[in-house]
């Protein structure tokens, strides 16, 4: 399915054009326009699912295996240094274009971004930790 107002779903169609690096079946590889780094793409699936939530468990698999390969091309081709895989969903996440994408942005040494993504280090007690365990384990 596409969804009507969707960029992704465009650009993922060809109806609009982009920077396409690999496309198959299901998936088209894009050149971010507002890139991280060097080489920074966007693993894009050509049906519309709004976030990982709504991504099929097969689709999820299948992009996850993109992404290997893709980070073992690009290393080699871009000579980068070191790679992040990211994927964001909800706006307090971060996420911005409501079509579910897997960003891949190689690293150099001299990239001008910090080491890591950038997140708070939160102090949790050991009860607040086996509070979190318990919710979690199933
Ligand atoms: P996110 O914040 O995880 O939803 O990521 C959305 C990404 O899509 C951002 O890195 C944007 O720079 C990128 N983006 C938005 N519009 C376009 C576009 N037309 N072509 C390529 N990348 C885009
Ligand atoms: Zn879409």
């Amino acid at each position: 399915m596409k969804e009507e107002n969707c960029i992704f779903c465009k650009i993922a169609s060809g109806e609009i054009p982009s920077k396409t690096i690999y496309e198959d079946n299901e998936f088209r590889v894009i050149l971010d326009i507002s890139p991280a780094s060097k080489g920074h793409a966007l693993i894009i699936p050509k049906e519309h699912y709004a976030d990982i939530y709504e991504l099929p468990e097969d689709m999820a698999g299948h992009a996850m295996i993109l992404a290997k390969k893709l980070a073992a091309h690009m290393t080699a081709a871009l000579k980068c240094d070191g790679f992040n895989i990211v994927q964001n969903n909800g706006e307090v996440a971060g996420q911005t274009v409501f079509h579910f994408h897997m960003h891949l942005i190689p690293r150099y040494q001299e990239d001008g971004n910090q080491d890591k993504l950038c997140w708070n280090h939160l102090e949790l007690s050991q009860e607040e930790l086996e509070d979190i365990c318990e919710k979690l384990q199933q």
